[in-house]
């Protein structure tokens, strides 16, 4: 997953729903709590929706409150990027595929221990791998 996955706007829209396009290339945002992962259990995998990079595993899911599927670590160190985001007058640091560069939520620093952070997810930016 070294190199960059670049696909355009068009093919974007072509393989995604209009809400995975609007959250995922666009940096939405789906309602609280509407999202079908946010009380999710089961044990595997979410993989990004965009290029099935493994992103995050249900290892590290926690129950949050805040309306979004949360992690408290990505599945593997570098599989998803952190970029400052100034938008809507907030400082806010926004997570992204590091493959696809799909817009997948924001992480804050609020998180359970040990590592203290909380990824906070769009489901709709995300698919489920069973484990076996
Ligand atoms: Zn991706």
């Amino acid at each position: 997953m070294a190199s960059k996955l670049e696909k355009s706007d068009t093919q974007w829209q072509e393989q995604l729903s209009d809400e995975q396009y609007r959250v995922t290339r666009q940096a939405g945002t789906e309602p609280a709590f509407s999202g079908m992962y946010v009380n999710h259990a089961n044990e595997g995998v979410y993989l990004c929706i965009c290029c099935e990079n493994p992103v995050f595993s249900s290892q590290n899911k926690f129950h949050s409150g805040c309306g979004w599927p949360s992690f408290s670590a990505q599945s593997e160190h570098g599989v998803v990027s952190h970029h400052i985001d100034k938008s809507h007058g907030m400082n806010r640091t926004e997570v992204r595929c590091q493959h696809c560069d799909a817009h997948l939520g924001h992480v804050f620093d609020d998180g359970p221990e040990p590592t203290g952070l909380r990824y906070c997810i769009n489901s709709v930016s995300l698919s489920f791998n069973a484990s076996k």
